[in-house]
């Protein structure tokens, strides 16, 4: 093949993976087949120097500044780190740099490569100064307003001279499953992995988002650890862990490359345990005395490589593509596989996600597949291995009617969507939702039950839930069940009735209608009665609901038939109440204010007194800004009282609360 045209090839898809990846916050290769690219190209440009161009993607430093954000030159280059895949890379880079400093050998720290954004901080006369994003190394995007609401970074340290420090920011691997479930029942895209999750958090401009998404942050060098005289790497790390930075608790000084190796081995097997997504194990040179005389290329350092774990990725044949119908109705392309384990369990299933999304990866009917668990949720196919086609592969087709009801498809954005009411399918996903935990949670109605009760026409409406009791006899014959678990089953749903409104309003399924929307909306109008008569204004001025949702909700109200729902479900004893405390709907002085409690408060603990100001209106954070209403202290109050004091933000003690507390829950 001609070289030449191959650099170009590769220059050229690794640009478009890299605008996707660092640009877009989205990948449409995995980072295993970027990395391999990656080094076919450079292995090309070694031995055919005279084809290195200095803009290829080997030699730069992968993002782009988006212009939105403010830049911010960064006055140490942020650089990327070479990689090592195996023990053989890892012995060279030790070779490399004994030769280099001339010692026997080198001490090490190894330390977890998170997958997550890379982060510069910048503190000045002991308070933040800003935080900019790596951008291209030289240039980074001012991103303070989002890296302030990660809690555990401080904003004022006892440190007055300028220092830079570097570190990662993610998202907990909890907290994108969480997410991602929340999302499964909002009806919205599913977040792909923690990495893509955390960068598109931090690279927008409403800083709301990044506070909703609970990202975290480990740092992880020190800049100017040489001008504060640390000889040592750990030292400075030490030393950021004394100004209260998080730095990462499972790092390990390494006497030489067998001990990086072992832990490398150690952490490969620990890896799925611990609580946030790490791709590797960054290895840097831990005399900081040496740095200088190692240098850098123009992508990366030459004291730090990071080693890569081999894909947790496996490949199976893909047998056939399904379509499954959603409730509300949306259709989704679904690989059937042969089966195989990823990450411990049994994957026969993969999501498509859409039409786009199979046509743009080509995949087809009989091709072997890469698979990987997104985010440790949901198994999804990442690419075809075109290789291996023999040619009988079959080219995908989108349905173009619904596979259940017939009904034409219709198609919005990348989405299609069966339109049919009555379609059984999305009455089978309806009936699963409104049983499921979040919703109505009955015990043992469960999706494989619902399916059948529905098929024998024991269920075929929400209404017919309740009255399951006229088919007992029958349900007892069926396989697996007894006069007992009838019983239960029956008890189960009898339990279902007294649930608070905000559980049903999720269980109905009303487009937009999350659990937190839900609960927002039990906790306002605190009986169904009264939200069925809010007018479309009334809700849109709820603060958190948006108008889409506004208009969801109202229009879900007018609708006859949910209507009738409702007055059946009413006649059958459902609860329609809220039963936790109501959320004041009227003006008081807490109603849109934002407070920070500090100190110990006697009367009311810091949980409960977070709590009643929510409901009174209140946003409770936990650091002093400029945009804090008060500061309510307790007793032993300490740096936030003294910093309120200092910006001149209000103060409550304890007593003036209660009394103010007291005025606004009369209303
Ligand atoms: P990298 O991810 O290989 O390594 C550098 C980064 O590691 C640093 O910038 C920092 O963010 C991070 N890091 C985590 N823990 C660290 C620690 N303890 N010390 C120092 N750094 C630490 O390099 P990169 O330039 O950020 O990204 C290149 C990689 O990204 C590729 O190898 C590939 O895996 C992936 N990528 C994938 C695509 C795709 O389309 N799938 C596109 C572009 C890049």
């Amino acid at each position: 093949m001609d070289i030449q045209k191959r650099i170009e090839e590769l220059t050229s898809l690794l640009n478009k993976y890299n605008y996707e990846y660092y640009v877009l916050n989205e990948s449409s290769v995995s980072d295993q087949e970027y990395d391999r690219l990656m080094n076919e190209l450079q292995l090309l440009e070694k031995e055919h120097p005279e084809f290195l161009s200095p803009n290829s993607p080997s030699q730069r430093v992968g993002g782009e500044v988006l212009s939105q954000f403010d830049k911010i030159i960064h006055k140490n280059q942020m650089l990327s780190l070479a990689n090592a895949f195996n023990e053989e890379d890892l012995r060279n880079f030790d070779r490399r740099i004994k030769d280099i400093i001339n010692v026997q050998d080198v001490e090490y720290m190894a330390e977890m490569k998170i997958d997550g954004l890379a982060m510069s901080i910048t503190y000045d006369n002991g308070s933040f100064l800003y935080a900019a994003t790596r951008g291209d190394g030289n240039v980074g995007e001012d991103v303070s307003h989002n890296i302030k609401t990660i809690r555990s970074i401080p904003l004022m340290v006892n440190e007055k001279k300028e220092f830079e420090i570097r570190g990662e920011v993610y998202m907990p691997k909890a907290t994108l499953t969480k997410l991602n479930e929340e999302r499964k029942a909002n009806n919205e895209e599913l977040l792909a992995n923690a990495r893509n999750a955390a960068a598109g958090s931090i690279r927008q401009l409403d800083s709301k988002i990044a506070a909703k998404r609970k990202l975290e942050a480990y740092w992880y060098y020190f800049v100017n650890a040489l001008d504060y005289g640390f000889e040592k790497h750990s030292d400075s790390l030490n030393y950021l862990t004394k100004l209260g930075f998080k730095t990462n608790p499972e790092r390990r000084i390494c006497k030489n490359i067998d001990e990086v190796i072992e832990y490398i081995k150690e952490y490969t097997q620990k890896r799925s345990s611990l609580a946030y997504d790490i791709d590797g194990i960054v290895i840097k040179v831990n005399d900081l005395k040496y740095y200088k005389a190692l240098g850098q290329t123009a992508k990366t350092p030459r004291w730090a490589i990071a080693y890569k774990f081999p894909p947790e990725e496996v490949i199976t044949k893909l047998e056939d593509i399904i379509f499954t119908v959603g409730r509300t109705g949306k259709i989704t392309p679904n690989a059937v596989l042969s089966p195989v384990r990823v990450q411990g369990s049994l994957i026969s299933r993969a999501t498509l996600h859409n039409e786009d999304f199979v046509k743009s990866k080509d995949i087809r009917i009989g091709d072997y597949v890469s698979i990987r668990k997104a985010g440790d949720v949901i198994p999804e196919v990442v690419e075809s291995i075109v290789a291996r086609r023999t040619g009988n592969e079959k080219p995908f087709e989108m349905a173009s009617h619904c596979p259940f009801c017939n009904s034409l498809l219709h198609k919005k954005d990348a989405m299609h969507y069966c339109l049919n009411k009555n379609c059984e399918a999305r009455h089978i996903e309806g009936l699963i939702h409104y049983c499921s935990k979040d919703a109505l949670d009955i015990e043992g109605l469960g999706e494989k039950l619902i399916e059948q009760f529905f098929n024998q026409g024991f269920i075929r409406s929400i209404e017919d839930i309740y009255a399951l009791s006229n088919h007992a006899q029958e349900i007892m014959l069926l396989d697996g069940f007894g006069e007992k678990s009838v019983l239960k089953l029956l008890n189960a749903i009898e339990n279902s009735k007294s649930r608070s409104l905000e559980r049903l309003l999720f269980g109905l399924g009303i487009k937009e209608v999350g659990v937190k929307t839900a609960k927002i909306l039990a906790s306002y109008y605190t009986s169904i009665d009264l939200l069925m008569k809010a007018s479309l204004d009334d809700l849109i001025s709820i603060h958190d609901i948006g108008e889409i949702s506004a208009n969801s909700i109202y229009s879900y109200f007018q609708d006859e038939a949910n209507i009738k729902l409702i007055n059946n479900l009413k006649e059958l004893g459902l609860n329609m109440e809220y039963k936790g405390k109501a959320k004041a709907n009227y003006e008081n002085f807490f109603t849109n204010k934002t407070i920070v409690l500090t100190g110990t408060l006697m009367k009311m603990g810091r949980k409960e007194a977070t709590a009643e100001l929510e409901l009174l209106g209140a946003k409770v954070t936990s650091s002093v800004s400029k945009s804090t209403d008060y500061v309510i202290y307790g007793t032993e109050a300490g740096s936030k009282l003294e910093k309120a004091k200092a910006l001149g933000i209000k103060t409550l003690s304890e007593e003036e609360f209660i009394k103010e507390f007291n005025n606004a829950r009369k209303g």
